[in-house]
């Protein structure tokens, strides 16, 4: 399998775990909010890093490492390559966590009912309309099969977090109301200050990112939902905006 990145530790990847993070190529959305370029188009320009190396690596940490994130791009586009590349860090033996855009709920299935993760994350774009999903992913998708991820990972009895990012003038207020009650039950809810540099659209270059008062709003908004929901990226703020008045 070609593993098109590594990072040896990290502690924000994981809450509360620390975890190695292995980026795997190839996506089948093109979110434009993306920062992934390197992965989603073209990576077989990227250098692969050797899986012995990387398990060698993991196998040498003992107690310090928990487990290992892996991530994408869309990991699920590598099918039974990912199954056993789960097999190998669960030998060392170290946790799992998958991350995904829940467009191929078969995979995540196979995922959870085969045992193969201990946690899993799931990316929700935007609120389950075809049209909403392609103009926050840039791809015609299946929502049925978004719903379908969403409702599997809910009833998984794993630890479990939903992920939203939140885009002025993409995915905001509105947005956000409409896709709340689709994770109503979960675990955990992550709600994601977008980051404008490098993103993969021009244009949401140029776009501020929320204050921290509005995700505050935000987080209001979503927290019914879940158990617990968190803000990611409160630092992406303007930090004029992120002032009390
Ligand atoms: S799902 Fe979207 S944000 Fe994630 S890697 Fe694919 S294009 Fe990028």
């Amino acid at each position: 399998m070609d593993i098109k990145g590594f990072i040896q530790s990290s502690l924000l990847e994981w809450e509360g775990k620390i975890a190695s993070v292995i980026f795997l190529p190839g996506c089948n959305l093109r979110c434009r909010y993306c920062h992934a370029r390197h992965l989603i188009y073209h990576p077989e320009r990227l250098e692969s890093v050797p899986l012995d190396q990387i398990l060698d690596y993991m196998r040498g940490q003992g107690d310090w490492l928990d487990g290992a994130v892996i991530t994408g791009g869309e990991p699920s586009l590598h099918g039974s390559e990912l199954l056993e590349l789960i097999r190998d860090i669960r030998a060392i033996p170290l946790k799992v966590m998958v991350e995904t855009n829940g467009t191929r709920p078969e995979w995540v299935e196979r995922l959870l009912s085969g045992g193969f993760v201990d946690a899993i994350a799931m990316d929700v774009k935007a609120p389950l309309t075809r049209e909403d999903y392609a103009r926050v992913t840039g791809a015609i998708v299946n929502v049925e099969d978004i719903r379908r991820s969403i409702r599997l990972i809910k009833q998984s009895g794993l630890p479990h977090e939903f992920r939203i990012t939140l885009v002025p003038g993409l995915v905001g207020r509105d947005e956000l109301k409409q896709i709340v009650p689709e994770l109503e039950g979960a675990r955990q809810i992550a709600l994601q200050n977008f980051k404008p540099d490098l993103c993969l659209s021009p244009a949401l270059r140029q776009v501020a990112p929320y204050s921290v008062d509005q995700l505050e709003v935000f987080r209001r908004m979503a927290a019914p939902a879940a158990d617990r929901c968190v803000v990611r990226g409160r630092d992406h703020a303007p930090l004029a905006a992120s002032r009390p008045a």
